[in-house]
């Protein structure tokens, strides 16, 4: 037969499935010996059998129950409804995973007319008895009975007003007698019935109220929100009462072994004396810090920091424990592991180890990598006011306060004159970055987590909301509006990029803390992390921040970055438009200096580690002028300027930018497709890294050049850009005199570069997937219109298990990834692979690239930390 109920000292820590967090904890610590009231747990199996049973107690529940509660009489010495001396028990709900949903807990069970009469004398403390029985038909009431609870209180509020009462400790026991009867009539008036009066009558319509509430509208929207299965069920507790309100020698109180918020070492709690459980989160009182306790009843403190601390190490881990004192004796009633900040878990999992409690490997597991964000941004301060004016998406953590502006010109000519700006724009594109370069955080309000200023601004460790659509933008009047409130240029705004928060004036905020904990923790995840972590960076400045934060070498540089400078664009233009081959070789005469002025910058500062170059991604008209804008200045010009040489020169741009204009630019004239039919682009930029590699080779610094090909779909089309690159490298080693090591690979982005893997990789020596291209292709999804359009509600409709962009699909996606490496080493053995798309740096694509058998993940500089220990991770 199913065993549907276990005693406390026949459970343990590991049935937590079977007894949920809170049985199985009790049970753990009364096998331990630690003085925890007797009791017994209903499994979260029985909750099950009560649903499937049409929510009846089931015969084999019910025996199995008064077994149980035999036991437990048997044990206490007392009875449950007996006259001399009864057993009150509390009915304590606990699923597997904490849930806040769930009914709260009923206290004094089994107190009735007679039952009080008997405590009282028993205990020779009446007013306590009173007190009790009160307490219990206002909780019985509210959680089973779905009496609300301002009807007991008001009446409570009144009788204290009528008595001239402060505070409920001058409550007589008259007082609280009186206030019984009424609260009987409340009972009787809403539910027609009188307050069940029989003890077993009361459990059972508790145990049944427990198993009820699983299925309550709150319970079901938390399962929802925290991914947690329907068919788990709850465990109930019944428990024997300790009382912490039978005097000045009794209380209760909650503790945390370690500081939540810092993790520093030491007893973190609070308590109140002569008070039951409820009051201390009730708020009704104050509650005293946990340090006096050891004023009050030192022996009682000094027992509960040994209990503690033996607790911990028990658990291995930091834990919330919840206690009560009756008449000077200690009882523990609850622990767990404690929630913590991501500060404290990184600074207890190191003192942990140092303190012998865990391995360096345990304590690598128990900082989530997610949590990890928090740190390397600035923050608000927990404790400040906050003016609330919108909320997006959370694109880019961190937090700023700044004016607003609208334009990149004007931000960055702000910025300069060292003015802190917010960019605000409807979305923002690669005209724009020099704008994001000199805002202390951007804000769109269409786009979503993976739209250009997310990418941008991630990539730049900036804050970012984006898809903020409560915002309506108006460009022309400088301003935006949200409902009535009208924020204009130059208004001060705050924004929280961890919560997609838009607060208006400023809100003060707290500097990141590198700890050395912090640190060590990741010097511990390098020794045993076998993936590689690379940083996409496109500058010295962020190649410099990449190592610091200890990256292995840079997985993607973005060379049309490199383009985007204000003094470049012109050149750049001229390149674009050139009409001969002569005229484009002389605007990229122009470029090469500056180019290989760039990549110089980064070798130095990479010292010798490898950097992986794309060469031009974008399509060309990207770097030119807007065609609307365009049209509006020619119509313009033909009005109050009809022959002069500007409109010429504006109508020829306009023609040119409407011949180079394309219905999908993502699936255009882009990628490898430039260097293919415009080659002597690719020749300009190879030639810069190769001239750029050989001046660093001769300050004696050693360089590492990896040139990688984006957007190849057919082997031919790397051939051809893989004899360029070979070529050039050749005439400037013979040109410079001397030798370097370079290699050249690709990008797997189009699904049919992952599917010909083996063919591809005759020509690559290595692959970088460049997932957030191959997402888009596999799905067919734009990724700049679907997460605005669609995407959005795919994931809420349940569609979609995730954002593809955000959180790598492994099925589909992945099995693409998979097939490459598989295939690629088919051809080559020890071909070398990487990804560097936006899921470089999200953990649980992390665990898939190592499970892939990938060599390496490349993600934003600040998203390193994250990586390195997520890569860890993933190897335990
Ligand atoms: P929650 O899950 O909301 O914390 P609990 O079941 O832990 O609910 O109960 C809340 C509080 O009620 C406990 O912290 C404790 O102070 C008090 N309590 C519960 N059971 C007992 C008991 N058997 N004796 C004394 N106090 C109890
Ligand atoms: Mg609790
Ligand atoms: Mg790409």
């Amino acid at each position: 037969m199913t065993k549907f109920v276990y005693l406390f000292n026949e459970g343990n820590s590991h049935m937590r499935d079977l007894l949920g967090g809170k049985g199985a904890n009790l049970a753990e610590m009364t096998n331990i010996g630690l003085p925890v009231p007797f009791g017994f747990t209903i499994t979260t199996e029985a909750c099950n059998d009560y649903y499937s049973n049409g929510k009846k107690i089931s015969d084999a529940v019910e025996t199995q129950m008064e077994e149980a509660l035999l036991k437990l009489e048997e044990k206490t010495g007392k009875k449950l409804g007996g006259n001399e001396n009864p057993l009150l028990v509390s009915v304590r709900s606990g699923s597997v995973f904490s849930m806040p949903g769930m009914m709260d807990t009923v206290l004094n069970l089994g107190m009735n007319d007679e039952t009080v009469e008997a405590v009282a004398k028993l205990t020779g403390n009446p007013r306590f008895a009173y007190d009790s029985y009160r307490r219990f038909i206002q909780m019985f009431s509210d959680v089973v009975l779905g009496i609300e609870v301002y009807h007991f209180e008001h009446l409570l509020e009144q009788t204290r007003e009528q008595k001239g009462y402060t505070a409920d400790p001058e409550m007589t026991a008259e007082d609280w007698k009186d206030i019984i009867a009424g609260y009987k009539k409340i009972v009787k008036k809403h539910t027609k019935q009188d307050f069940p009066q029989d003890p077993k009558t009361q459990l059972y319509l508790a145990v049944n109220a427990v198993f009820d509430s699983w299925n309550n509208q709150r319970a079901i929207v938390y399962r929802r929100l925290n991914k947690i299965p329907d068919h788990l069920g709850t465990a109930v507790n019944i428990q024997s009462m300790v009382f912490g309100n039978m005097g000045d020698d009794s209380g209760t109180g909650v503790a945390f072994t370690r500081n939540p918020s810092t993790g520093e070492r030491v007893l973190y709690g609070e308590y109140l004396i002569n008070a039951q459980g409820e009051d201390v989160v009730a708020g009704i009182r104050t509650p005293q810090p946990i340090q006096v306790l050891a004023k009050d009843m030192p022996e009682v403190y000094r027992q509960f920091v040994k209990t503690s601390k033996l607790l911990e190490e028990h658990y291995q881990d930091m834990q919330d424990i919840e206690f009560t004192v009756e008449r000077g004796k200690l009882y523990l009633l609850q622990t767990r592991n404690g929630k913590r900040t991501a500060q404290a878990a990184i600074r207890i999992a190191v003192e942990m180890v140092k303190e012998g409690i865990l391995d360096k490997k345990t304590a690598l597991l128990r900082v989530d990598p997610d949590q990890m964000n928090q740190l390397l941004h600035r923050r608000i301060d927990g404790s400040a006011t906050k003016n609330h004016l919108a909320k997006g998406l959370p694109a880019s953590p961190g937090a700023a306060t700044g004016t607003v502006v609208f334009d990149a010109d004007e931000a960055e000519r702000l910025g300069k004159e060292g003015e802190k700006v917010i960019l605000v724009r409807p979305e923002t594109t690669p005209d724009d970055i020099h704008g994001i370069v000199a805002s202390q955080a951007v804000v769109t309000s269409r786009g979503g987590m993976t739209s250009h200023a997310a990418v941008v601004a991630r990539g730049m460790g900036k804050a970012c909301i984006c898809g903020c659509e409560s915002m309506k933008i108006d460009l022309k009047a400088k301003q935006f509006t949200v409902g009535d409130t009208v924020v204009r240029y130059g208004d001060v705004i705050t924004i929280d990029g961890s919560t997609g928060e838009v607060m208006l004036g400023e809100v003060p905020m707290i500097d990141p803390e590198l700890s050395g904990e912090f640190k060590t923790l990741l010097e511990w995840a390098d020794e045993v992390r076998d993936l590689g972590v690379r940083a996409n960076a496109d500058n010295p400045t962020d190649a410099k921040k990449s190592l610091e934060f200890g990256a292995d070498g840079i997985g993607l540089c973005r060379t049309e970055h490199m383009f985007m400078d204000i003094k470049r664009v012109p050149i750049v233009q001229e390149m674009i438009l050139a009409e001969t081959l002569e005229e484009r070789e002389k605007a990229l005469d122009k470029l090469l200096p500056m180019q290989q002025g760039d990549f110089e910058g980064i070798f130095e500062e990479m010292a010798g580690h490898p950097v992986t170059i794309r060469l031009l991604d974008p399509p060309m008209h990207e770097f030119l002028p807007d065609k609307e804008e365009l049209l509006v200045e020619v119509t313009k010009l033909q009005l109050t300027a009809p022959e002069s040489k500007e409109l010429e020169e504006k109508e020829y741009l306009l023609k040119k930018v409407q011949h180079l204009a394309e219905f999908n630019p993502m699936l255009g004239h882009r990628g490898c497709r430039l260097g293919v039919i415009f080659p002597e682009i690719y020749e300009m930029q190879v030639k810069a890294i190769f001239y750029a590699a050989a001046a660093v080779l001769q300050k004696g610094i050693k360089v590492q050049p990896e040139i990688m090909i984006p957007l190849v779909g057919h082997v031919n089309e790397l051939k051809r850009m893989r004899a360029l690159v070979t070529d050039m490298a050749n005439q400037v080693m013979e040109e410079k005199g001397l030798k370097f090591d370079y290699t050249v690979g690709t990008m797997i982005e189009i699904p049919r570069a992952a599917l010909t893997a083996d063919q591809i990789a005759e020509e690559a020596d290595f692959f970088s997937f460049g997932t957030n291209d191959l997402t888009q292709t596999t799905f067919g999804f734009s990724r700049d219109d679907a997460e605005g359009k669609f995407l959005q509600q795919y994931i809420e409709q349940k569609v979609l298990p995730e954002n593809p962009f955000a959180v790598l699909d492994q099925e589909g996606v992945g099995k693409l990834v998979e097939t490459g490496v598989k295939l690629g080493r088919q051809t080559k053995p020890g071909l070398k692979t990487g990804i560097c798309g936006e899921h470089g740096g999200e953990k649980s694509s992390i665990e898939f690239c190592y499970k892939t058998g990938l060599n390496y993940v490349s993600c934003s500089p600040y998203r390193v930390p994250l990586a390195r220990l997520a890569a860890a991770q993933a190897t335990i």
